[in-house]
């Protein structure tokens, strides 16, 4: 029996090295990459640490359109399971706060080490060979690759990931070779990315990262917020939590709908918390100047800006200052509004949502369409927050549907 693995991502080597492990010959196991050398994505998650698991992806955690589905093949793969895996193949990891890295916090170290046990299983790599054709004769599965050469095997295992990080080769091209054999497509948008503000002021806070608190806002109701360090941009506004509201975000613009995001600048302190505060450094010191009011307060570069918002001049003492426009600044401390009118595109983007409906797979990770063809990571629709989940993802899929198909 000859496998073919196409993709030689997380999802990808996971999927060979389990498929190798159970497989009598593992020289007939092929996995066809089309970059110069498997796992280049992994060199750049978690900042060049690779947040590799999350001790909370549990299957609720994630979005998919079989909520059924991804319980049970999670079930057989946990974040447990890829602790044991890594520690097996000489990486240790190491918990911050129950996101999980290699302990030498080096992403290379996790691709080095999925690499040579791939080498050492015995499975052949075929690397700068990119797959644009597949089809289904009544024996066999033949794909071709843009050379023209042609690769025959019995079953495939597709995992090109989505279009997320186009440079590290998944270019999307792995959708039309799911097409070819039959499958339809959720339609693939960017997920786990920075959003882009209407506001002309956000240019003057662009370099600028805080602590804060950013609420997503749809149609002027307050969805949820997430807590962490915020980076403002000459397009809009970024950061982990802005990746983690950025699906809602994206889906609710999608829909028509009216998209806003809101900073809080202080603790999350309310806007009568914040305006009594103000009132008592004005009273403490009446005769700084505005600016001073804001000072250790506010990043200094937001300043200007915020005064501006609450038409306050910069250099006025803080006696002068009127209590409605200190109203206006506490409210603009409190949720400082930011209009979303889209998202960075994939260049940017952490993740893909969408791709092959779970709907169209068996518990295997095999097509109810194609028998033989099976799919894991990215490519399938299932996508999960920042931190550990979405690796996660690849290795519970790549390791089941590489043990289903080389049964
Ligand atoms: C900057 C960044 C940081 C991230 N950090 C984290 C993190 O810390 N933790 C976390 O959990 N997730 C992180 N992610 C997400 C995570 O990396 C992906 O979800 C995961 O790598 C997906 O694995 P995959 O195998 O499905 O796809 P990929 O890793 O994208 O692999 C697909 C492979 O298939 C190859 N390929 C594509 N098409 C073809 C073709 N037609 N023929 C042959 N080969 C093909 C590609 O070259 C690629 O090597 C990050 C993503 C990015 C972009």
């Amino acid at each position: 029996m000859k496998l073919i693995i196409v993709g030689g991502g997380a999802s990808g080597l996971m999927a060979a090295i389990a498929a190798a492990r159970t497989m009598k010959h593992s020289e007939d196991i092929t996995l066809i990459e089309s970059g110069a050398k498997p796992g280049k994505k992994i060199l750049n998650t978690g900042n060049g640490h690779c947040n590799m698991t999350n001790e909370r992806a549990l299957p609720m955690a994630y979005f998919s359109d079989d909520a059924k589905l991804l319980d049970d093949v999670m079930a057989r793969f946990s974040y447990r399971d890829t602790l044991d895996f890594f520690n097996e193949i000489g990486i240790p990891a190491i918990s911050r706060d129950g996101y999980y890295y290699p302990k030498n916090r080096e992403a290379a170290a996790v691709r080095d080490a999925l690499v040579s046990e791939v080498q050492r299983l015995g499975v052949r790599v075929v690397s700068n060979s990119k797959i644009i054709k597949a089809e289904k004769n009544p024996d066999c599965f033949v794909l071709t690759a843009e050379s023209g050469r042609e690769f025959r095997a019995d079953r495939v295992i597709l995992t090109t990931g989505g279009m997320a990080a186009p440079k590290t080769g998944s270019d999307g091209s792995g959708y039309n070779l799911a097409m070819d054999l039959g499958h339809s497509i959720e339609q693939p948008l960017p997920g786990l990315v920075a959003l882009t503000a209407a506001e002309f002021w956000v240019k003057n806070l662009a370099g600028v990262r805080l602590e804060g608190t950013v609420t997503l806002v749809v149609d002027g109701i307050r969805r949820r917020s997430q807590q962490g360090e915020i980076q403002l941009t000459d397009y809009g506004i970024s950061g982990i939590p802005i990746f983690q509201l950025s699906g809602d975000a994206v889906d609710a613009l999608s829909a028509g709908k009216k998209v806003a995001i809101q900073l809080n600048f202080w603790d999350n302190k309310t806007e009568t918390d914040i305006l009594f505060a103000l009132k008592m450094r004005c009273k403490a010191r009446p005769d700084w100047e505005s600016g001073e009011l804001l000072r250790g307060v506010v990043p200094n570069k937001c300043i200007p800006t915020l005064l501006n918002l609450a038409k306050i001049d910069l250099h006025v003492p803080c006696k002068t200052i009127t209590v409605s426009s200190l109203t206006k600044l506490a409210k603009n401390l409190s949720q400082l509004t930011f209009t979303i009118n889209g998202a960075k595109d994939f260049e940017s983007a952490q993740i893909t949502r969408g791709g092959v409906p779970l709907a169209e797979i068996d518990r295997n990770l095999q097509s109810k369409i194609t028998p033989g063809l099976y799919f894991a990571g990215e490519l399938l629709n299932v996508d999960g927050p920042c931190g550990g989940y979405n690796l996660q993802w690849a290795w519970t899929s790549g390791h089941e549907a590489g043990l289903a198909a080389a049964k």
